[in-house]
């Protein structure tokens, strides 16, 4: 929900922030760190103090899994606009199961099977109709798009989370698309932080 990723950076952010990308590193201090994997790698080899070590190692892992997101994202979007059909025409046509949460004639809204936040609901316009990312829209989108926008709002309002939710589209490759049916995540249900990964 990489923009998502948004939701994709949180933990490296949280363990690189404990991090000081520099070359004399006072051991048992906080630290302020801008993400620096290499330098992590060398003190990694490098460092004694075992704090210092868990804090690099934590980084790592998440640097690589946000490495692997990201290839499979390029992966994904070389057959973008072949207009072959997704996940979602499956799940539109019924073929694979999903949680409905909410659905018309123009969108059908149903919970990600694998949720970045107590709600996550992706909605889709049942027919794509060219829209395989947000950065394909024409003119002739705008109504479906505002109806997308609305179906959110009937979704927060659904979930109890109309108070406070966030609402994200990852169009592309840099931003980790990885279904290429338009699609707009919303999520809520705790507390979400700025800025997004
Ligand atoms: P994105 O990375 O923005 O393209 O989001 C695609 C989303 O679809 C991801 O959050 C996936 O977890 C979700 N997803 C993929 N397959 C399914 C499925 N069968 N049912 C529900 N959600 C899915």
């Amino acid at each position: 929900m990489n923009s998502l990723s948004i939701l994709r950076g949180p933990s490296i952010a949280r363990a690189l922030g404990l991090i000081k990308a520099s070359n004399s590193i006072p051991h048992n201090t906080a630290f302020s760190f801008s993400p620096r994997p290499l330098e992590c790698r060398r003190y990694q080899a490098s460092a004694t103090c075992k704090l210092w070590k868990k804090d690099c190692n934590r980084a790592l892992s998440s640097v690589k899994a946000t490495n692997d997101e990201e290839a499979a994202a390029r992966v994904t979007a070389v057959d973008a606009d072949t207009g072959a059909p997704t996940i979602f025409d499956k799940i539109i046509a019924k073929e694979i199961p999903s949680s409905i949460v909410y659905e018309d004639d123009k969108v059908l809204a149903f919970r990600d099977i694998s949720p970045q936040a107590p709600v996550h609901v992706l909605i889709i316009p049942k027919f794509r109709d060219g829209l395989t990312q947000l950065g394909k829209a024409e003119q002739r989108h705008g109504e479906v798009l505002g109806h997308l926008l609305y179906a959110a709002k009937l979704v927060a309002e659904k979930e109890g989370i109309v108070d406070g939710f966030r609402v994200v589209i990852n169009s592309g490759p840099s931003a980790c698309q990885s279904v290429y049916h338009l699609h707009l995540h919303v999520l809520g249900g705790r507390q979400m932080k700025w800025p997004p990964g």
